[in-house]
């Protein structure tokens, strides 16, 4: 297949449909780790294409999701700063933090602005010699390379007002993490196709064999998902627990041996709390010590900043699969796109709004009129 519309192909989707169908013969569960892939799952009701009791749980790939409160919280206090031009991607800016999001912050007159990339807010820094700018550097291991570069150019600039409130996670500590939960019931992932064009699949090997769990490293259209969740069942009834690569168009064993070096040269791995899961070790970056002079929670006092979560928000259950969007109260109810209590609602790739935006399709999409429809046991 050539074109992405081919990956979008009903006939081919009803064909892995059946193949799954064909091979399972008792109750799975199976994770997708990343925000896109809930995404399509949900858009494209894939989900009611499967058999009873083969259940598909999402996963904590959202990295506006899993930022944690207390860091939304410093990216406030430091935006809300007259020094500070604060650079961010344009979803952080309504994520909620204990008392407002950063769009409150701009509106009350602190200078916060969208970037589109890491560069930008380099570009921002020489464009405004007398304000610090701090771009706010969220994602996983697939877009930590670009906040590395911009680093990188910053220092080879001899920039002096530039630095980054780095909250970028990683996601095998996370699969590895979720996996020795006593809640957890995923027998096997579907993990992140675009995280391992960057690292590749070989840190998964470890967590496949000490867990005996099936990973598929799978990408993010409807027949990728489909035959992602064909491999897993395929070995999940033969007892088998190893990582395949699905989306191997895009991922080589070995990864962007470039990024990964340059990830090496400017990051250590340090423990890092995500939103409503709690700390996981070594599963967050931090600037070497090197870099130091660029990392804006060294450089600006942030520390006494208090975090509240919503009491009403079940985030980290939904985070952790073991709740869907539609379980909590909340759901549609005080927590909707235009007034979100908590990160899952507000991100493009949370699974709250996910449910929200393509829940009225989510029995058979129309996408896919196909004679599997009468027989799909209806999604969410
Ligand atoms: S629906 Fe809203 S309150 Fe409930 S888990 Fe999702 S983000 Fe939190």
């Amino acid at each position: 297949m050539k074109y992405v519309d081919e990956y979008r192909d009903g006939t081919l989707v009803r064909r892995y449909a059946e193949r799954i169908r064909a091979t399972v013969t008792r109750p799975w569960t199976i994770m997708e780790i990343c925000g896109g892939q809930t995404h399509t799952i949900v858009k494209y009701g894939l989900d009611a294409f499967l058999p009873e009791g083969l259940t598909l749980v999402h996963g904590p790939g959202c990295p506006v999701c899993v930022t944690p409160l207390e860091m939304i919280d410093k990216a406030l206090a430091i935006a809300a700063r007259p020094d500070i031009l604060f650079a961010s991607f344009g979803d952080m800016l309504r994520v909620p933090g204990s008392g407002k999001d950063l769009l409150t912050v701009k509106a009350e007159g602190g200078m916060v602005r969208i970037v589109y990339s890491p560069l930008d807010a380099v570009a921002l820094a020489r464009r405004h010699p007398d304000k610090q700018v701090v771009f706010f550097a969220v994602g996983f291991e697939t877009t930590a390379p670009a906040t590395a570069m911009a680093v990188r150019q910053a220092k080879r600039l001899g920039l002096k007002n530039f630095s980054i409130l780095c909250a970028h996670v990683l996601v095998p500590p996370a699969i590895d993490a979720l996996l020795s939960s006593p809640a957890n019931r995923v027998q096997a992932f579907l993990a992140a196709g675009h995280v391992c064009t960057v690292m590749g699949c070989e840190a998964y090997r470890p967590l496949a064999a000490r867990h005996r769990v099936p990973i598929i490293v799978t990408g993010f259209e409807p027949v990728d998902l489909l035959q992602g969740v064909w491999l897993a069942v395929r070995q999940l009834e033969a007892g088998r627990a190893e990582v395949e690569n699905q989306y191997a168009r895009a991922v080589r064993p070995e990864g962007n041996r470039q990024a990964r070096r340059l990830l090496e040269d400017l990051f250590e791995p340090v423990d890092r709390a995500w939103r409503g899961i709690g700390v996981i070790p070594k599963s967050g970056y931090r600037l070497r010590n090197a870099f130091a002079g660029y990392d804006a929670e060294r450089r600006f006092e942030t520390a006494g900043v208090g975090a509240q979560e919503s009491s009403l928000c079940i985030a980290g259950l939904v985070l952790q699969g073991v709740k869907k969007p539609q379980d909590c109260p909340a759901f549609g109810v005080s927590c909707t796109p235009e007034r979100p209590l908590g990160a899952p609602m507000v991100s493009s790739e949370g699974a709250c709004a996910a449910y929200h935006r393509y829940r009225s399709y989510s029995i058979v999409s129309p996408s896919f009129p196909s004679p599997l429809a009468g027989e799909g046991r209806g999604g969410g």
